[in-house]
C-alpha cells in the first residue's frame, strides 16, 4: 500500500465535484480529486443539456463536464482516475483508500459521489438509454414536446416528473406497479387533475420497443395478465435514486434513504473536517447548477475550516 498526505481531497466527479474543485484550487488549498468509477458523474450519460445558465445555445452533457474538469485544472486542481475505496474518518488527518492500494491522509475531505438513478433492469432500456430513454424529465422532457411518453414510477419522483411532462407533451402515460403510489396525496391530486395524464394502474413494463429509437412500450397488466402495445416515443424511468455513500455510513449520518446530513444552510456533515455537496446530500432538486452551487459551499466551507485548524495549532504553539 502506497501513502499520501493531500491536504484537500474532493471524492467524485460531477458539478459539484469539479465546482468544488475550481474554488478551493482558487483558495490555494492544492484539492486533489478521484473521478470515481464514472468519471464526470451522471452528465455524461444524457445528451442535451439546455438549462445549465452560461450556455445559450445548450450543450452536450459530457462537453460541459469536459469543461468543467479543463476549469478546474487550469488553476492546478490535480485531478485523478481511481474509485475511492473505501474511508476512516475516526481519526484525524481523514483517511481515504483508493482502489484499494493506495492510502491517502487529508486535512479536508469534500464528498462529492453523486447518486445513480435506479432502472428497471431490462435489456431494451440499456439499448435506448439517450434515444428515446431518459431517468431525467426535466434534462430531457423539452425534446418530446408534442409527443406521447410514459412514466415508470409512483413516487414523489415520478409525480413531479409527470406533471412537468404534461406540460410539455401532448400525452403522459404514468405507469404504476401496484393499486396506489407512493406520492404525496397533493402530489397525486395534482396528477388527476391533469387531463392528459393518464395512470395505468397494476402496470409492469416487459419491453421497450424500437431499434435506433423508443417506437413504444410493451406492458403488462400484473392482475389480468394481459398485455397491450403503447405507442410513446419517451420513457421515462422515476423509480428512485441511489445515493453512493455505502462507504461513508460507518461514520457520516445518512438519512433513511442513504443520502447524506448536512447542517442547514452549510455543507458540513457531522465529522468536522468533511463535507458533503451534489446529489449525494440532495434528494430534492438533483439539478447539475444546484449541485455545482453546493460545490462552492463546500470548498468555502472548507477552506475557512482549514483557516480554524491553523489558528488553533498557532494557539498551541504559543501557550
Ligand atoms: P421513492 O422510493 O419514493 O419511489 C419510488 C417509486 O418507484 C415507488 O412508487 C416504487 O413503487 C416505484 N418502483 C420502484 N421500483 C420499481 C420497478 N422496478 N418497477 C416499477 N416501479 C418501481 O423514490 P422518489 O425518487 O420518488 O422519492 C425519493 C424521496 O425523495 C422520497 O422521500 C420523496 O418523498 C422525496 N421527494 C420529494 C420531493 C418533494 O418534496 N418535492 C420531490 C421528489 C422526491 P412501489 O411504491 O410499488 O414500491
Amino acid at each position: 500500500m502506497t501513502t499520501e498526505n493531500v491536504n484537500c481531497l474532493i471524492i467524485g466527479s460531477g458539478p459539484a465535484g469539479y465546482t468544488a474543485a475550481i474554488y478551493a484550487a482558487r483558495a490555494g488549498m492544492k484539492p486533489v480529486l478521484y473521478q470515481g468509477a464514472q468519471p464526470g458523474g451522471q452528465l455524461t450519460i444524457t445528451t442535451e443539456v439546455d438549462n445549465f445558465p452560461g450556455y445559450p445555445d445548450g450543450v452536450q452533457g459530457p462537453q460541459l463536464m469536459m469543461d468543467l474538469e479543463a476549469q478546474a485544472r487550469r488553476f492546478g486542481s490535480d485531478i485523478r482516475y481511481g474509485v475511492v475505496t473505501d474511508v476512516d474518518f475516526s481519526g484525524y488527518p481523514h483517511k481515504a483508500i483508493v482502489d484499494e492500494q493506495h492510502e491517502i491522509t487529508a486535512n479536508v475531505v469534500i464528498i462529492s459521489t453523486g447518486a445513480s438513478a435506479k432502472w428497471l433492469g431490462l435489456p431494451s432500456e440499456m439499448r435506448l438509454n439517450g434515444h428515446g430513454v431518459s431517468a431525467c424529465a426535466v434534462c430531457d422532457g423539452f425534446f418530446f414536446r408534442g409527443h406521447d411518453v410514459a412514466i415508470v414510477g409512483a413516487g414523489d419522483t415520478a409525480a413531479e416528473e409527470a406533471s412537468y411532462l404534461a406540460n410539455l407533451c401532448r400525452k403522459v402515460y404514468m405507469l404504476v406497479r401496484r393499486g396506489e403510489m407512493r406520492a404525496s396525496k397533493f402530489m397525486q391530486n395534482r396528477l388527476k387533475s391533469l387531463p392528459n395524464v393518464e395512470i395505468l394502474w397494476y402496470t409492469e413494463t416487459e419491453e421497450i420497443l424500437g431499434e435506433q429509437e423508443v417506437t413504444g412500450i410493451r406492458v403488462k397488466n400484473v392482475t389480468t395478465g394481459e398485455e397491450r402495445i403503447i405507442d410513446v416515443t419517451g420513457f421515462f424511468v422515476a423509480i428512485g435514486h441511489k445515493p453512493n455513500t455505502g462507504i461513508f455510513k460507518p461514520f457520516i449520518e445518512l438519512d433513511e434513504n442513504g443520502y447524506i446530513l448536512t447542517e442547514k444552510g452549510s455543507s458540513r456533515t457531522n465529522v468536522p473536517g468533511v463535507f458533503a455537496c451534489g446529489d449525494a446530500q440532495d434528494n430534492i432538486y438533483r439539478q447539475a447548477i444546484t449541485a455545482a452551487g453546493t460545490g462552492c459551499m463546500a470548498a468555502l466551507d472548507a477552506e475557512r475550516f482549514l483557516a480554524m485548524k491553523e489558528v488553533e495549532l498557532h494557539e498551541v504553539q504559543t501557550v
